[in-house]
């Protein structure tokens, strides 16, 4: 079951990093903990292609979890980003370059009219409950169980205030007081969130959700379920926070709000906005967004915030998919292409499998009849997915190494990229 085409120099590297890197890797899927073996170390990208320490191309189905939507080294991108190393790459001040990014998110975003740029995803979602929390002066929060929102503390609770009751630390490092305040809900599952507004009234300051789950696979929303959500929002004076890290800019210009058609009061956004480099942003109304420092008393900083380098990354490439909506076409046509030609094959060869598909996300799940919350992502076979990620890895297709994760395309990839994935699974035999 392990890979047989990388070899010597990435095992070789794994043990070095594990002595001064814990587990050898600076974010934990990376470790390839889920599938077994050696992560692969990668030293180079093109297009749709990766290249690893021994010289194997890989071709990408990951595109750095979202952010190389137009496939690596973007010619236009990298210019950019070369031009602008020669003049500046940090002030720790003010430059037009956060202007023109701001005003460009304002006119690809819906409802947009303030954004604060922050480094990563995980910073973005952290402020966005802080100010919700700050704005409304309550202190819980609801979150959907399989959604993931960075690493801050309040987003990592399961268990919920059962064992923060006796503050236990149910997640190793958490207080049972942060995990107090954070209620979580089965995704797709509106009763459940009107439960916890009844079981809490007058405490909830905000409901966090990915619009399109990425997290668990690809997992859409069902008809109605967020159109709803927002009417609870309104009707209880909770603060509706779209965690758009990962549908941001690539569901649409707009993400999952234009996508769907519903409305957000605060969004979050990383990964595609930094076109590769670190970037996250929170934005909404001129109202809420004005109970951030220093117009207001909500705290939120940075020393590397809107960063120049970073800036014309996420510019450049924010810029290229607002003037080519059409990429957003084609993207569509190839997740659905590739979605057709694996099922296609799998089915040939008599695996039973569901999959879920939206926009440029998609995912397959082994053994289970549907998935459209994390109870059941939690059931499918991971055993044939290890097998699946290796027989494909093997023939140079680099698939997600996390049963719980959605393919991501980038629209480098070719029709003939695609066929040849088609036929790697093909020979995907029981
Ligand atoms: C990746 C991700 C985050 C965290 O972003 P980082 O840049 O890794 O901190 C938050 N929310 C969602 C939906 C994500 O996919």
């Amino acid at each position: 079951m392990m890979t047989k085409i990388y070899s010597k120099t990435s095992s070789k590297l794994f043990e070095r990093a594990q002595e001064s890197i814990p587990g050898g890797v600076n974010s934990p899927v990376r470790a390839f903990k889920s599938v077994g073996g050696t992560p692969i170390f990668f030293k180079e990208a093109h297009g749709a292609y990766l290249y690893d320490e021994d010289g194997n191309r890989y071709i990408d189905l990951i595109a750095s979890w979202g952010p190389m939507i137009l496939g690596h080294s973007h010619p236009d991108v990298v210019e950019a980003i070369t031009k602008q190393v020669n003049k500046a790459t940090s002030f720790g001040a003010p430059t037009r370059l956060e202007i023109e990014m701001a005003e460009l998110m304002k006119e690809m975003v819906p409802g947009l009219e303030l954004v604060r740029m922050v480094n990563s995803g995980t910073e973005a979602c952290m402020s966005a409950i802080r100010l919700a929390r700050g704005y409304t002066g309550k202190n819980k929060f609801i979150k959907f169980t399989g959604c993931y929102h960075g690493h801050a503390d309040p987003f990592l609770v399961k268990a919920g205030s059962g064992l923060a009751t006796f503050d236990i630390q149910s997640v190793p490092g958490v207080t049972g007081g942060t995990a107090h305040d954070t209620l979580t809900a089965p995704f797709n599952d509106i009763q459940a969130v009107q439960q916890l507004i009844d079981q809490n009234p007058g405490e909830i300051a905000a409901v966090i959700i990915e619009p399109v789950a990425g997290n668990m696979g690809c997992v859409p929303p069902q008809p109605g379920f967020l159109e709803k959500l927002r009417i609870l929002c309104d009707l209880y004076g909770i603060i509706l926070i779209f965690d758009e890290v990962m549908t941001g800019f690539r569901l649409a210009r707009g993400g999952a709000q234009e996508r769907l058609g519903v409305k957000a009061d605060l969004v979050t956004f990383g990964k595609v906005i930094g076109g590769g480099l670190p970037v996250g942003a929170f934005g909404g109304n001129r109202d809420i967004m004005s109970a951030v420092a220093p117009v207001g008393k909500v705290y939120q900083a940075g020393t590397l915030s809107g960063n120049p380098l970073a800036m014309t990354a996420g510019y450049t490439t924010l810029s290229i998919l607002n003037q080519h909506p059409e990429i957003y076409l084609e993207l569509d046509q190839k997740t659905k292409l590739l979605r057709d030609k694996i099922a296609q094959a799998l089915e040939q060869n008599g695996w039973n499998f569901t999959t879920n598909l939206f926009g440029s996300m998609l995912s397959f799940h082994f053994d289970v009849e549907q998935v459209t919350n994390f109870e059941q992502a939690s059931i499918q076979n991971q055993e044939t997915f290890k097998k699946f990620f290796y027989h494909m890895l093997n023939q140079g297709i680099y698939l997600p190494p996390s049963a719980f994760e959605s393919y991501f395309l980038s629209n480098a990839l070719s029709l003939e990229d695609i066929e040849y994935i088609s036929e790697a699974a093909s020979t995907f035999t029981m």
